[in-house]
């Protein structure tokens, strides 16, 4: 079998997984956020600050993809939210395979979301579905501007691009207009938040789009 057809044939695996993934999302009415970025960007950091920004109106479960350790994991326990650690063994990403156990093993009747945070890098996980309702790749300042540029591929493939750490713009040449106008130019309906976990600045309206698009949120109990 020639090596392009076996590609194929394990992107249509990993998609039907994927379905299976998203109808049982569908059901226990959980919103699946897939977080992408580049080590370093701030995903865990992330998690825990939309954690602490949606929680009076989400319940929030978490799923951390890292290629070995658990120490992400320990720390958003820290915020005392259902959490699970996938290892991939050294792989470069998460797929719908390794998130399906992880579904199964958490309390989704009480949950609300789901943020999965992505093996860090911008290339892997561009594109592969693991039954998300949304993607979101998070850049942050002191990568640079030109990140969409460079991966085009992740930008291109997300419902949201979220800028962290903006509370370093004065320290460094990041031209946010700049950015904004690349993002614009590749994916025109992707959302553009502005955040800062180290400062909270700009959480509301990401956790505000993210109760306007939870199908209904289930009776607390
Ligand atoms: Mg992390």
């Amino acid at each position: 079998m020639p090596r392009v057809q076996v590609v194929e044939n394990v992107m249509k695996a990993n998609d039907q997984i994927a379905a299976q993934n998203r109808r049982f999302l569908d059901e226990k009415k959980v919103l699946a956020v897939n977080l992408m970025a580049s080590p370093g960007a701030g995903k865990t950091s992330f998690v825990m600050r939309t954690i602490e920004t949606v929680r009076d109106h989400m319940r929030v479960a978490a799923v951390e993809g890292d290629t070995a350790s658990q120490v992400d994991a320990d720390r958003v326990a820290t915020a005392g939210v259902p959490v699970i650690q996938i290892n991939t063994g050294g792989g470069c990403r998460l797929d719908a395979n390794m998130v399906r156990p992880a579904l199964e093993q958490l309390p989704l009747d009480e949950i609300d979301l789901l943020l999965i945070e992505n093996v860090g890098n911008l290339v892997c996980p561009a594109g592969l579905a693991l039954g998300e309702h949304l993607n979101v790749v998070i850049s942050s300042l002191p990568e640079g501007d030109d990140k969409p540029y460079k991966y085009p591929g992740i930008f291109m493939a997300v419902d949201a691009v979220v800028i962290n750490k903006i509370d370093l713009l004065p320290y460094l040449e990041f031209d946010v207009a700049a950015f904004r106008e690349l993002v614009a130019g590749l994916n025109p309906k992707a959302r553009i938040f502005e955040v800062s976990c180290k400062t909270g600045a700009g959480l509301d309206q990401w956790v505000e789009w993210l109760i306007g698009l939870h199908p209904g949120i289930k009776a607390h109990g």
